[in-house]
C-alpha cells in the first residue's frame, strides 16, 4: 500500500472506531492530516472543541499559534503533518487517560510508520511522554535527540502559550530550532544514518544529539 493510501485506511478507521470510551462524546474524530510525505511530523495531546466539530487537528486558537510558529520557520500546515496521541475529544478538553493513548497507539504508530519523518516533534506532555519517557518538559523543551532512527524534540503545547507570555517567548524560541534539526537529520540521511524502512525496528537507546 503507498502511504496515501495507509493514510486514508488510518483515517476510515478511526472515523468509525470504538476501541475506548472517547468514542461516546465525540462529535467527529480527529485522525490528523497534512503532506503525506512531510519530513516533519507533529503530534499534539488530543482534539479540542473546534477540533471535534470540524474533524481536523489544531483549528482553535492553539492551532492559530500554531500556524503562527510554522509561519516563523518559513512552513505551512500543507508542509508538515499534524496529528495527536487521541483521536477522539476527551469530554471538557480533560487529560487522554493511558488507556485511551494506549487504544489509540496502533493509529499513530501506523500514521509514523507510513510518513516516515526524520524529525518528530512532540507538542505537550502526552505525545512527550510517548518518546521522552519520564522526562519533565521544563527540562527537555527545545532539546533534540535521536530515537529510532529520527531525530525528536520536545515543545510545550501551544495552548500552554496562549495564557503565559513568557512560556510563549519560549514556544517561539524552541520553534527557531526546528530548521536546524531538519538541516542536522538531513545530513544525517544523506549519510544513511537515518530511518530508511517504514517500519519500526529494534529499540535503540536514545542517543544525546550536541546541537543545541
Ligand atoms: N490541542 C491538541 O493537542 N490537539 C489539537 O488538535 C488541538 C488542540
Ligand atoms: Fe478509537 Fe482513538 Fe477514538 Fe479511542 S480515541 S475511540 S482509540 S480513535
Amino acid at each position: 500500500m503507498s502511504t496515501e493510501e495507509i493514510l486514508k485506511e488510518v483515517a476510515a478507521e478511526v472515523s468509525t472506531c470504538t476501541k475506548c470510551d472517547l468514542c461516546k462524546g465525540r462529535t467527529k474524530a480527529v485522525p490528523g492530516e497534512g503532506n503525506p510525505y512531510a519530513r516533519v511530523m507533529f503530534i499534539g495531546e488530543g482534539p479540542g472543541f473546534h477540533e471535534d466539530r470540524q474533524g481536523r487537528p489544531f483549528v482553535g486558537p492553539a492551532g492559530q499559534f500554531l500556524e503562527e510558529l510554522l509561519a516563523s520557520i518559513n512552513l505551512k500546515r500543507a508542509d508538515v503533518f499534524i496529528t495527536n496521541v487521541v483521536k477522539c475529544r476527551p469530554p471538557g478538553n480533560r487529560d487522554p487517560l493511558p488507556a485511551e493513548i494506549n487504544a489509540c497507539n496502533n493509529y499513530l504508530e501506523r500514521q509514523i510508520a507510513a510518513i516516515n519523518p526524520q524529525v518528530i516533534v512532540t507538542l505537550g506532555r502526552f505525545s512527550m511522554a510517548k518518546f521522552f519517557g519520564g522526562e519533565k518538559i521544563s527540562t527537555i523543551h527545545g532539546r533534540a535527540r535521536k530515537i529510532d532512527g529520527r531525530i525528536c524534540i520536545a515543545m510545550y503545547h501551544p495552548a500552554a502559550g496562549l495564557h503565559q507570555q513568557s512560556l510563549k517567548d519560549t514556544i517561539r524560541s524552541d520553534f527557531k530550532k526546528i530548521p536546524k534539526v531538519i538541516a542536522e537529520a538531513e545530513r544525517q540521511s544523506e549519510e544513511g544514518q537515518m530511518k530508511i524502512e517504514s517500519f519500526k525496528t529494534k529499540e535503540e537507546p536514545p542517543e544525546q544529539l550536541a546541537l543545541f
